[in-house]
């Protein structure tokens, strides 16, 4: 049986953006958008399933509306000049923006009900599945301004907050640059810096990057230092003493876990030292340079079509679990995958969740190369987290950041394990292994370096804003802690040049990306101690995505306390022991 390159969208909603079922569906949740009263009186017994009935319309429509989005995210991706598909996703975007307002309103009014007839309403109704999202929604309610103020804060939000962000994305945007005659974006030139095996090449890229940022430093500072304003400014009005209070409740995690995670990644990250040394050996340089760290240690040819790599994804999963395996083989039957290499496509990869029906859809652009394979593996893990928790009742199926990564980070682990164990070609070996250290360098210092300039930045501008010679000389500050002084220079623009330090609507998008790394590193090592007896617990773990604090997830499932060096400890080390491996091959 020959396998579709192209995903089945016409299952969902037949016709495309064109599409009258697509029509008429969003008419309806318009329709009930605009008929849903975000009021009720006060709880008690007697109009407790009048309570019920209204929270559970609100999930109705949060998925009703999340089945559209992803539709219409799908129709564009794969489309990009589909005009058609652009305005629904912006009709969306509005019919979202009525939604949030509907669940603000809601949110405060649980917050002012009486104790025991909440804790009633969520422990004895057809509620109680999502009654720690619903508990988590009061408690942050409780938490802020009262509801007409953050309705202000939220409506001035979108110039004066968020339009920072988008004058980041504006400047670097439209930036335009020439490198050996060739025009590139600044996020071209990122990649040739970064990843070009021509030494030469990636100096050259480097250092017109530096310099192009240097152009753009006023801007970036004035946006940086203005929506940190602003959200310090909201952070005082709410009464919240600390810059990280957000970023942790938005991950469900504790402040305990954050700051075990990195004194222990700092105790131990030293031992990527050993392979900078190795890697710069192989280079053929004394010390490895800003524009080395990432730089791929050989090319592997080998190249496999969709058909192989899938094939490969299935057989390597099965040994492991069986059941991923199964659903691996469904999903790409059932043409679940978006993967043909054309023109036309949005660049990327995700898994989008369609929770009316319980099925998922995966976008990307296969190339035949070892990465397209793993990006594959990587994207069947999120589909396969979503397949678990497809019978769970909305409320209960919305998982953080911080655990999101766990399925497909699993999956990727399993693949690059067999892909090692699959070859005797040390040349190719080196390759692998020196892949999956650049991605341990990324998660444990050169995020640690964003965490650490985030963290001192806010530190130091809730007294006044800091000029780009201070921004510039932070920066390098913690380069030099995080990679315990072992390049031979640094990027002082990182602060300009990294569009995570502007994404108004997740502060701090650096520590999840850390967190969700090591923690599934964490499972796999228990999942390798144990076999196939996990399976059930990991099946259960994911299930639990939706309804536990990060905590008491791993405490359930793992029996770790993540709050403590050890867990931490285990996951490093089977990250970190790839550096004799690899030191041994060199
Ligand atoms: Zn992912």
């Amino acid at each position: 049986m020959t396998i579709s390159l192209n995903w089945d969208l016409e299952s969902i909603f037949t016709g495309g953006s064109q599409s009258s079922a697509l029509a008429d569906f969003l008419g309806q949740v318009i329709v009930d958008l605009d008929e849903f009263q975000p009021h009720l009186d006060p709880l008690t017994s007697q109009n407790q399933p009048e309570w019920v009935t209204r929270v559970q319309k609100l999930y109705d429509l949060s998925a009703r509306l999340h089945q559209a989005s992803a539709f219409v995210g799908c129709l564009v991706s794969h489309n990009v000049k589909d005009d058609r598909a652009i305005q629904l996703d912006a009709q969306i975007d509005q019919l979202s923006a009525q939604l949030r307002t509907h669940w603000t309103k809601m949110s405060a009014l649980f917050a002012e009900q009486d104790e025991a007839a909440w804790n009633d309403l969520v422990t004895n109704t057809d509620l109680k599945l999502t009654a720690f999202n619903l508990n988590e929604e009061r408690d942050l309610a409780r938490q802020k301004m009262p509801p007409e103020l953050e309705a202000l804060a939220a409506e001035l939000s979108a110039d004066g907050y968020h339009g920072w962000n988008r004058l980041h994305n504006t400047v670097s945007g439209d930036k335009q640059v020439t490198l050996s005659k060739e025009e590139l974006s600044l996020g071209q030139l990122q990649n040739r810096y970064e990843d070009d095996p021509d030494r030469e090449i990636r100096r050259e890229a480097y250092e017109l990057y530096e310099a192009s940022w240097t152009e753009l430093e006023k801007t970036c500072a004035t946006a940086l230092n203005n929506q940190a304003g602003f959200r310090l400014t909201l952070y005082k009005n709410r009464g919240w003493d600390s810059v990280l209070k957000e970023p942790l409740m938005n991950n469900r995690i504790s402040r305990d876990t954050l700051d075990a995670m990195w004194s222990t990644i700092d105790s131990k990250n030293g031992k990527l030292l050993d392979y900078f040394t190795a890697k710069a050996k192989l280079l053929g340089i004394d010390q490895l340079h800003w524009y080395d760290v990432f730089a791929p240690i050989s090319q592997v040819a080998k190249t496999f079509t969709y058909q192989e790599a899938g094939d490969f994804v299935i057989e390597v999963m099965e040994r492991f679990n069986p059941d991923i395996a199964q659903f691996c083989r469904m999903a790409i039957d059932k043409e679940w995958v978006e993967s043909e290499n054309r023109p036309g496509k949005r660049a990327g990869g995700f898994c989008t969740s369609f929770p009316l029906i319980g099925e998922t859809r995966i976008f990307m652009t296969y190339n035949g190369s070892y990465n397209g394979m793993l990006t594959l593996a990587h994207e069947l893990g999120h589909s396969y987290h979503d397949w678990v928790m497809r019978d769970l009742p909305y409320g209960a199926r919305h998982y953080t950041m911080s655990v999101a990564e766990t399925a497909s980070t699993f999956n990727e682990l399993v693949v690059n394990d067999a892909s090692l164990r699959a070859t005797n070609d040390s040349k190719e070996q080196l390759s692998l292994l020196g892949a999956k250290l650049n991605n341990a360098a990324i998660m444990l210092m050169n995020i640690k370096t964003r965490f650490d300039f985030e963290t001192a930045f806010f530190e130091r501008r809730a007294k006044q804003q800091l000029s780009v010679d201070e921004l510039n000389e932070l920066m390098v500050t913690v380069q030099k802690a995080a990679f315990k002084n072992s390049l031979a220079n640094y990027h002082p623009h990182f602060w300009a040049s990294k569009l995570h330090f502007y994404i108004t609507d997740a502060p701090f998008y650096n520590f999840p990306y850390t967190f969700g790394y090591l923690f599934s590193n964490g499972v796999y090592a228990q999942a390798l101690s144990e076999g196939p007896a996990f399976v059930d617990r990991y099946i259960a773990m994911l299930r639990d995505t939706g309804s536990m604090d990060t905590e008491t997830l791993a405490q359930t499932h793992l029996g770790v306390d993540l709050t403590k060096p050890e867990f931490w400890e285990t996951a490093l080390d089977r990250v970190l022991g790839d550096v004799d491996k690899f030191i041994a091959l060199v």
